[in-house]
């Protein structure tokens, strides 16, 4: 059997995973949010199943034995998302603050009816998720273009780990989380966006986890519009070259319209030759940990 992974398991499992882990991760939080839209438990209660359901996966199904992350490490990452999880709730309370005057006087100038309020919450839901997207695929690649923008965002932390999984979604520089939530903030302050912000919200987390899942799952049909584990483990790739594709971490359409998708398959992840500590993850802004192979200017 070839999954294109290092499956280690010829399981019946797995294969249905394989082919059906993400796509029925997709169906149930939408499904399950769309049954109680108005529900604010279900949101948090999404993102922990979600991490619950990939975390056991990995440990029973592990595409790469050598990322099983052992019990201390694991509790290490579930703290730190945790931290960094209230760090984007302060983040996105300060943007609506500094950021709701100016771009709700923007949308007055623009007219009230330029979203579409109009259609199924469904439909607001996958627009508002590729817009984000689009913009999220610039800054992403800004970050791999500048290396001012590079340290300034701290990105290098987010790279530095060696093994991936479903938590790495969420292991980024607190600093980095001004760009993460950047491009909804301006997206639903410009528009108005309301009831979809938190669903579309809820898809890109979901989709980021599976991203950094290390379960083995397909990309030949679902890898058209959403971005799977095998092309983000890529962008997470050693390689430079391959650390410069894929820069859509919940929707990979962007990088096909523009020229930067990649279907390689990573060898090894990371920054460098040694994972730094997390103090030294911390301490990226103010000073590069000794050589990065990805950071940008990085290539021979
Ligand atoms: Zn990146």
């Amino acid at each position: 059997m070839s999954l294109g992974q290092s499956v280690t398991s010829n399981s019946s499992v797995a294969r249905v995973l394989y082919f059906g882990l993400q796509p029925a991760l997709l169906l149930a939080v939408i499904g399950l949010w769309l049954s109680q839209p108005t529900n604010p438990a279900l949101y948090v209660g999404c993102i922990l199943a979600v991490q619950l359901v990939l975390g056991v996966l990995e440990h029973l199904y592990p595409a790469r034995t050598e990322w099983r992350i052992k019990g201390k490490q694991k509790s290490g990452s579930v703290v730190l998302v945790l931290i960094l999880f209230m760090v984007s709730g302060s983040v996105g309370d300060l943007y609506t603050q500094v950021l709701s005057p100016p771009l709700e006087a923007l949308r007055e100038s623009l007219g009230t009816n330029v979203w579409p309020h109009h259609w199924p919450l469904l439909g607001q839901m996958f627009a508002l998720f590729f817009l984000n997207e689009l913009l999220w695929y610039w800054v992403h690649r800004a970050e791999h273009q500048w290396y001012a923008v590079w340290r300034v965002s701290g990105h290098g932390a987010h790279h530095a780990f060696q093994k991936l999984g479903a938590l790495n979604f969420g292991l980024n520089h607190p600093l980095e989380y001004f760009f993460l939530l950047l491009p909804g903030a301006l997206l639903e302050l410009t528009f108005g966006i309301g009831a979809a912000t938190r669903v579309a919200s809820l898809l890109l987390i979901t989709q980021a986890s599976i991203a950094h899942c290390n379960v083995a799952t397909n990309s030949r049909l679902i890898g058209w519009i959403f971005t799977t584990n095998q092309y983000h483990i890529c962008h997470h790739s050693l390689d430079l070259a391959e650390s410069n594709t894929n820069f859509g971490c919940a929707a990979i359409v962007w990088d096909r319209v523009f020229g930067t998708f990649s279907d390689n398959r990573a060898v090894a992840v990371g920054s460098g030759p040694k994972e730094p500590s997390t103090w030294h993850k911390l301490m990226m802004p103010i000073r590069e940990y000794e050589v990065s192979d990805i950071a940008p200017g990085s290539g021979p």
